[in-house]
């Protein structure tokens, strides 16, 4: 069975280079080893819920180089409807620029590139697949304005994944999603509550839906998620990931949003059991180096008791 997946978001790619230290400013040093990933929490997270057989469109910029038709084949090659995905004229690709240590220390530079152009009228061009679409993911690695305007357009359920984190925003970031989804971090600095492990989860979740969410779900790592459904009087539901051998953690995140919106959308389950099972796919992808490489396909579908 195939769900109508839409993401709205980001394209980036990362330049990864290894070395037995960092180097100080000004200095030039060599380094052991040189990756490039496919990022990016957009198109993360349609690959994610892609790979494990959703019907996934990604509405997207990518800069006019080389990095933005590679980009394009590795989201045709995961099955990606890319009608939306856009190349803009005079802009770069969105680039990370990653140094690791061999102590696991990393210094970053973000170029958003053509991210930063992803317009509202982009959102308009790709309207009928947006109100068509029966789960819409959206971040804000994107100019908000296009999550807010994709929002409005859709008519089934809409996950927003509130990452990075904002100090300022518009509200209806917050009153129009279905599901308001973010991990401990992004959930301290969208309530200024301190978020360390579940019990201050809980008390951000019912912040957060005082402040106008309809529904909450907090993202805790190894500690799995916290759900606050935004009814009157309801629990916080608390569920646990299963406990695997870490090796990656790179794109946890993704690969649960990927997947909630997955069983969400194909699978049709109850919100607790699409939790329990995004859980299951997240934990899997930990135990994989990389990000979009790492996100299990159908083949663990048979391990989910739905
Ligand atoms: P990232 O920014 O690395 O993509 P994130 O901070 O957005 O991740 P996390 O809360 O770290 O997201 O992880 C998302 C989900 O992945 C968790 O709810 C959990 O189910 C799973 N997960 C992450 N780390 C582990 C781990 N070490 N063991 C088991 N499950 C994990």
């Amino acid at each position: 069975m195939s769900s109508k997946i839409v993401v709205v978001g980001s394209c980036m790619i990362d330049f990864v280079s290894y070395a037995s230290r960092l180097p100080t400013a000004g200095e030039t040093i060599h380094g052991d080893k040189f990756v490039t990933n496919f990022g990016g929490k957009g198109a993360n997270q349609c690959v994610a819920a892609a790979k494990l057989g959703a019907d996934t469109t990604l509405v997207a910029r990518v800069g006019n180089d080389i990095w933005g038709e590679k980009y394009i084949d590795n989201l045709d090659s995961a099955g990606v409807n890319t009608e939306f995905v856009l190349i803009t004229p005079n802009s770069s690709s969105g680039i990370a620029q990653i140094n690791v240590a061999e102590s696991g220390e990393n210094q970053i530079v973000i170029v958003a590139g053509a991210n930063k152009q992803l317009s509202v009228s982009d959102i308009e061009d790709a309207k009928k697949s947006i109100s068509s679409a029966e789960v819409l993911i959206m971040q804000l690695e994107t100019p908000p304005e296009t999550a807010i305007r994709a929002m409005e357009l859709c008519t089934g359920i809409s996950i927003l994944n509130g990452a990075p984190a904002l100090s300022t925003y518009d509200p209806k970031l917050l009153t129009l999603p279905t599901i308001f989804c973010i991990n401990e971090t992004e959930a301290s600095i969208f309530t200024g509550l301190p978020v360390n492990n579940t019990g201050d989860a809980e008390k951000a979740a019912i912040d957060l839906v005082t402040k106008g969410c309809k529904s909450v779900l907090i993202t805790l790592g190894e500690q799995g998620a916290v759900y606050h459904s935004g009814d009157c009087g309801c629990k916080v539901l608390k569920i646990e990931s299963p406990k695997v051998k870490s090796l990656d953690t790179t794109g946890a995140g993704d690969a649960f949003i990927g997947a909630l919106a997955y069983f969400i959308g194909a699978k049709k389950v109850s919100m607790e059991k699409a939790i329990r099972a995004a859980c299951f796919v997240a934990a899997d992808s930990v135990t994989k180096l990389g990000t979009q490489m790492s996100f299990p396909g159908p083949e663990i579908l048979k391990k989910i008791d739905l």
